[in-house]
């Protein structure tokens, strides 16, 4: 019986790299994988490009309102297929998810879907909360964090300034926009100096504010 996986990991873990190199081993075998994502993501377009630059082209974009398995049976009409690859999953709507469970049940093809867990406020992504609840199997890609621990977390920098708050979809390299994975003792951290530093500011305008009246006075 074919198995719907779901494989996650913090930023650069290996997801891309992990999701050419089961396409090259099917291709080996003889056998056929094709690579869908959804649309919202636009890093390199049609393409997923793994951090070594290795690329493969998409073979569909998903969007929004896309039903997966009408676009798999009307695929399959044409061309064999033993492996559905999904790259950026946690971008999948949750009806998506439900498609690919059919096509696993009803299809009998296995559906291996890549995706981070959380995002930069380490709240679930939808595609990967559906993923959790419906995934057969469900495996953590290992990256590590910048003090040698296992990093869980997807910190956000803009303009190389960490924030805390903001759109849940913010892509890698767009808009100044750059994510480093770290630890979850590490983002605290983080998070305690960034907070401070706020509070400092907002003291500093603050007197300033006082001053500004106490000299009009
Ligand atoms: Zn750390």
């Amino acid at each position: 019986m074919a198995k719907l996986y779901f494989r996650y990991g913090a930023m650069g873990c290996g997801k891309t790299r992990d999701i050419i190199k089961v396409w090259y081993n099917y291709k080996e075998k003889g056998k056929k994988a094709i690579i869908i994502k959804p649309g919202i993501d636009t890093k390199g377009n049609n393409k997923i490009v793994s951090r070594d630059n290795t690329e493969l082209n998409t073979d569909y974009v998903i969007l929004k309102d896309d039903n997966i398995y009408d676009i798999i049976t009307k695929h399959i009409r044409k061309y064999n297929l033993d492996c559905i690859l999904v790259d950026e999953a946690q971008f999948l709507e949750r009806h998506h998810v439900e498609e690919l469970t059919d096509i696993c049940d009803d299809l009998n093809i296995t559906v291996m879907c890549y995706g981070l867990r959380a995002d930069f406020m380490d709240n679930l992504f939808p595609g990967s909360a559906a993923l959790f609840a419906y995934a057969d199997v469900i495996e953590e890609m290992k990256t590590i964090c910048e003090c040698m621990d296992g990093a869980t977390r997807n910190v956000r920098f803009v303009n190389g300034k960490p924030v805390f708050h903001g759109e849940q979809v913010a892509i890698d390299g767009k808009d100044q926009v750059t994510y480093i994975s770290m630890c979850r003792k590490c983002r605290k951290k983080l998070l305690k100096e960034h907070n401070k530093s706020i509070e400092k500011k907002t003291t500093n305008k603050e007197k300033f504010k006082k001053a500004l009246i106490d000299a009009l006075r």
